[in-house]
């Protein structure tokens, strides 16, 4: 079944998850709109309501092959709001971190949603991190990054009493919140400015098409057509993907290129026990290693007063697997045929099989985290959630580092845009990325 959201919908009101009422008010058969969105996360729901708030004169219909919103990458992270400190400068990931937290920031504040500004210390434990500690706190300072500042062993304690280390990068601008919750509301202005919402939409095929819809007089208005598993139908005029884990599939269904390919790395976290909390009071993590793209593992308080460590990044089977012994036989081989990734495996085998070691072996996982915290014992801290990363990837098994778009080619190419890479942190630069994607399909498509 099919079911399109109203804005009564979606309650996101104070502390409390919001309710995902699921009214069911149509089929959707030969609808017809200005644009289309498919997938329904933070990137997807940012974008789609920043372009109904430009032009509201106009159709816009989301389309989501789930029965809930945002329950992917948007809602398995770690809900940091990310200063901006990692990233090359002049990057567009720079860029867009910088200002998506602050317009983060302004949202809550706007729509009442929680969040704390916690801070965070990048916490150097050995005398050879100390360069590479020193290296960030110069590129945050480039990025505009604001309040950085460098604190010794006893800064680092009069910030985090239990963390040892010697020296520190404070980030105090740093927060958290529950990004599911603020791609919630951002679906609940996308509908209340008189956006569609259609869920269980798992669009297999996007294409041109020569008739116009049944019963239509507008004749070849909507020239492409969004094509559902169930065969249902939505036309368009334009069309812009935003698939996360299968943005490489999307794009490839409508005749684009299927590289930078995705590949799913799993993320398992580590929880801490209740009695345990007083260890951690804002964000903890380590001197990233320049090697890999991940953060590392780090000390993540949550809204909801837990504290999560992790997450480790291991292959996974699957692309929504969320379980260790998730398996999907095409998405498994997929992976391994792609030399891209058989190029990355062979560079980083002993890591990759440290990471798989780490993931089943708490102790392991422990003795990392009690390089900062050394109270910690693995009978302090419980297996916990998952996340998935979708990380493009090219065929020389590079790692893609930046926001990456793609027109395509002919008849659908020229009215379609595909947003192929949005990794961590586009749900902190998710309002900045909607601008972005907001300017590059106005310049596109004639709105
Ligand atoms: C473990 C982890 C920790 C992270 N931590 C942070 C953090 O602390 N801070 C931060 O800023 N960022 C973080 N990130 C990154 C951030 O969560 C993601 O970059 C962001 O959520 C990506 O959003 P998205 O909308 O592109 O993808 P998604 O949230 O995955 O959404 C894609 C949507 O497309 C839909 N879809 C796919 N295919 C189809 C189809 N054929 N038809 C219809 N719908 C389709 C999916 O069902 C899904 O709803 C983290 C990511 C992970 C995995």
């Amino acid at each position: 079944m099919i079911r399109t959201l109203c804005a009564a919908s979606f309650k996101v009101v104070g502390a409390a998850q919001p309710k995902l009422l699921t009214d069911v008010t149509s089929r959707y058969l030969h609808s017809t709109y200005d644009v289309a969105v498919v997938g329904a996360g933070i990137v997807g729901l940012a974008t789609a309501r920043e372009l109904i708030l430009r032009h509201p004169s106009l159709s816009f219909v989301l389309l989501e092959k789930e029965k809930e919103l945002a329950v992917h990458q948007s809602g398995h992270n770690s809900g940091v709001i990310h200063s901006g400190i990692y990233y090359t400068p002049g990057s567009l990931k720079a860029r867009l971190c910088v200002r998506g937290a602050t317009l983060a920031y302004e949202y809550c504040e706007k729509k009442g949603l929680p969040y704390k500004r916690c801070g965070k210390l990048i916490v150097a434990v050995e005398q050879e991190e100390i360069p590479r500690l020193k290296a960030l706190h110069e590129r945050g300072l480039k990025n505009n990054v604001r309040d950085l500042s460098i604190v010794d062993s006893k800064g680092i304690r009069e910030r985090e009493p239990y963390c040892r280390g010697i020296m520190a990068l404070d980030s105090p601008y740093t927060g958290i919140v529950d990004w599911r919750m603020v791609a919630l509301r951002y679906g609940a202005d996308f509908v209340e400015t008189g956006g569609k919402v259609v869920t269980e939409y798992e669009v297999s095929n996007i294409s041109t098409v020569r008739e116009s819809p049944a019963g239509s007089t507008e004749g070849m208005k909507y020239p492409i057509a969004i094509t559902d598993k169930k065969g249902n139908e939505v036309r368009c005029r334009y069309a812009l993907t935003c698939g996360g884990l299968y943005s490489d599939r999307l794009s490839q269904i409508s005749g684009c290129s299927p590289e930078p390919r995705i590949v799913p790395f799993r993320g398992d976290y580590l929880v801490l026990k209740p009695e345990k909390h007083y260890l951690v009071k804002g964000n903890i993590y380590p001197v990233p290693d320049p090697r890999f793209p991940f953060l590392g593992v780090h000390f993540t308080p949550r809204m909801d007063g837990n504290i999560w460590l992790g997450p480790n990044a291991v292959l996974a089977f699957k692309r929504e697997g969320y379980k260790m012994l998730d398996f999907n036989i095409r998405d498994f081989a997929d992976a391994l045929s792609f030399r891209g990734l058989q190029k990355l495996v062979m560079r980083n085998l002993s890591y990759g099989i440290g990471e798989m070691y780490r993931g089943l072996n708490i102790r392991a996982q422990v003795k990392n985290l009690q390089k900062y915290i050394p109270e910690i014992s693995p009978s302090d801290v419980i297996r916990g959630p998952t996340g998935v990363r979708a990380q493009a990837l090219d065929r020389n098994g590079n790692l893609v580092d930046d926001f990456v778009f793609d027109g395509g080619v002919g008849e659908v190419g020229s009215r379609v845009l595909h947003v192929r890479n949005a990794p961590s942190p586009a749900a902190t630069s998710s309002l900045a990325i909607a601008e972005m994607i907001a300017d590059e399909v106005e310049s596109r498509f004639s709105l």
